[in-house]
C-alpha cells in the first residue's frame, strides 16, 4: 500500500484559503509599517545558539525548554530563531546600522520556533510580525511602538483588546528588586515548584513566568517591581502613559506582567483577547536598553513588539477578509480551434495587465460557465466553432447577466468591454 508522508506536528500548512487571510494581514502590516516610517529587515531562521543564550537568558523557558538547537555537519551549535528581536539587534551591530541611521525603524515578517505542546493558537512553527525601534529613550518611542501595534491589531480586524503595561525599571532596579524579591520568597520556597525553586536560585524574576496556580498565588502577595524602580524610571513610565492617554490609547497597569526575555528593562506590554486562553497574548514587546551593550555594541535604547500571526487569526478569523485573486476576464472555449485563439488572446490579455484565465483542459461549455462562477470572475468571453467562423465572440458580464457580441480581435481593447 503507498504511505502518505504527514507534515510534523505542530508545524502546520496554511492552506489557500487561510493564506489569503494571512495576505490580509501582511499588506495591511507593511501599509500601516509604511506610514510610521519602518523599513523590513530579514533575517535567517538559523542563528548561533549562543546569540538566544545571550540575549533572551539562559534561565528562560524559552532557551531552557523550547528553543530547537542542534548540531550542525560542521558541528556548530545552531538554533531555528524563537523570536525576532536578538537576530535583528545582531544584523543591526554586525553591519553598522546605527553608524547609518542614528534612529532605526526595522520590521519583520516571518516563522519563528519553539518546541511547546501544539495546541489551539500554539504551534511549532509560528509566525510573527513585529518592530524594532532602536535608537531613542524617549516616551514617545514607547508610545509610538505601542500604538502602532494595537493599530496594526484593529486594521486587521481584531477588536476589544485589553493592553496591559508595567515598568521593568533599568538594570540597577532589576538587580536591586532581585534582592529583594529573592528574600521575600525565601521562607515560601517550599512552597513553589521545582522550576521555581531553581529560578528562585538562579534567575528569580522568571519565577513571574510560571503558569502553576500556587507558585502565582505566592507572587500575588510578594513585592512588585513597579513599587521598586527608581524616581528615572518612574518618571519615564509616568511620561509613557501621558503619551498614551493624549493619543486615546486604553491601557491598565499590570504589575505581575514582566515577559519571559531577560533582556527586557523598563516599559513591558502585552495584548490578550477573551477569544484566546488568559495566558496567551496575541501581541506583546517592551523597551530593552541594555540588550545591545549586552551584545557587544555600544549602549543604544531601544524598544519594539511583536504580534503572534497564528493567534492574531484565531482570535478573528471571521473578522479577516481573504485576499482572493481578481477575475477581470474568464475564457470559456469550445473546440481545440478556440482553445488555440484562447491561449492567445490570454498571453495578449496578461502583457496588459489583465487578470485572466482559461481551463487547459477541453470541457464542456456548462462546466467551464461553472467554473468562472467558482472563480467570481467578473466577465465571461464565449469563443465557439461559430464565432471563430464570424470573429464575433459572446462577452457575459456576469454581474448583470448583460451579453454582447465582440470582435475576436478587439477582445484586447477592454476600454470595448
Ligand atoms: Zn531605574
Ligand atoms: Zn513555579
Amino acid at each position: 500500500m503507498k504511505k502518505v508522508i504527514k507534515g510534523l506536528r505542530g508545524m502546520p500548512d496554511i492552506l489557500p484559503g487561510d493564506a489569503g487571510r494571512w495576505q490580509y494581514i501582511e499588506n495591511t502590516a507593511r501599509t500601516l509599517f509604511a506610514q510610521y516610517g519602518y523599513e523590513e529587515i530579514k533575517t535567517p531562521v538559523l542563528e548561533e545558539t549562543a546569540l538566544f543564550q545571550r540575549s533572551i537568558g539562559k534561565e528562560t523557558d524559552i532557551v531552557q525548554k523550547q528553543m530547537y538547537n542542534f548540531k550542525d555537519r560542521g558541528n556548530r551549535d545552531i538554533a531555528l530563531r524563537p523570536e525576532g528581536t536578538a537576530p535583528i539587534v545582531r544584523s543591526y551591530l554586525e553591519h553598522n546600522l546605527d553608524k547609518q541611521m542614528p534612529y532605526c525603524r526595522l520590521y519583520y515578517v516571518g516563522p519563528m520556533f519553539r518546541s511547546e505542546r501544539p495546541q489551539a493558537g500554539r504551534n511549532r512553527q509560528f509566525y510573527q510580525i513585529g518592530v524594532e525601534a532602536i535608537g531613542s529613550a524617549s516616551q514617545y518611542a514607547d508610545a509610538e511602538v505601542i500604538c502602532l501595534m494595537m493599530k496594526l491589531l484593529e486594521a486587521s480586524g481584531l477588536h476589544d483588546t485589553e493592553l496591559k503595561i508595567n515598568c521593568l525599571g533599568c538594570d540597577k532596579d532589576k538587580e536591586a528588586f532581585e534582592q529583594v524579591l529573592r528574600k521575600a520568597l525565601e521562607k515560601q520556597v517550599k512552597c513553589l515548584c521545582e522550576d521555581c525553586v531553581q529560578r528562585h536560585k538562579k534567575n528569580v524574576l522568571r519565577i513571574f513566568d510560571c503558569k502553576n496556580d500556587s507558585c502565582k498565588l505566592i507572587l500575588g502577595s510578594a513585592p512588585k517591581i513597579v513599587d521598586h524602580i527608581c524616581p528615572d524610571c518612574q518618571a519615564h513610565f509616568n511620561k509613557v502613559k501621558e503619551a498614551l492617554e493624549s493619543i486615546k490609547i486604553k491601557y491598565s497597569v499590570n504589575p505581575l506582567l514582566v515577559r519571559g526575555l531577560d533582556y527586557y528593562t523598563g516599559t513591558v506590554f502585552e495584548v490578550t483577547h477573551k477569544n484566546l486562553g488568559s495566558q496567551d497574548a496575541v501581541a506583546a514587546g517592551g523597551r530593552y536598553d541594555g540588550l545591545i551593550d549586552d551584545m557587544g555594541g555600544d549602549r543604544t535604547p531601544a524598544c519594539g513588539f511583536a504580534i503572534g500571526v497564528d493567534r492574531l487569526l484565531l482570535a478573528a478569523r471571521d473578522k479577516i477578509p481573504s485576499c482572493n485573486n481578481d477575475v477581470d476576464l474568464f475564457l470559456v472555449l469550445l473546440g481545440e480551434e478556440a482553445q488555440k485563439k484562447g491561449f492567445k488572446i490570454l498571453a495578449d490579455l496578461r502583457e496588459n495587465g489583465v487578470a485572466c484565465q482559461m481551463t487547459h483542459e477541453a470541457r464542456s461549455l456548462k462546466s467551464q460557465m461553472r467554473l468562472a462562477d467558482r472563480l467570481k470572475a467578473k466577465k465571461v468571453l464565449i469563443i465557439g466553432e461559430d464565432e471563430l467562423k464570424n470573429d464575433k465572440a459572446i462577452l457575459r458580464d456576469m454581474e448583470n447577466k448583460q451579453q454582447k457580441e465582440i470582435k475576436i480581435n478587439d477582445v484586447t481593447n477592454t476600454h470595448l468591454w
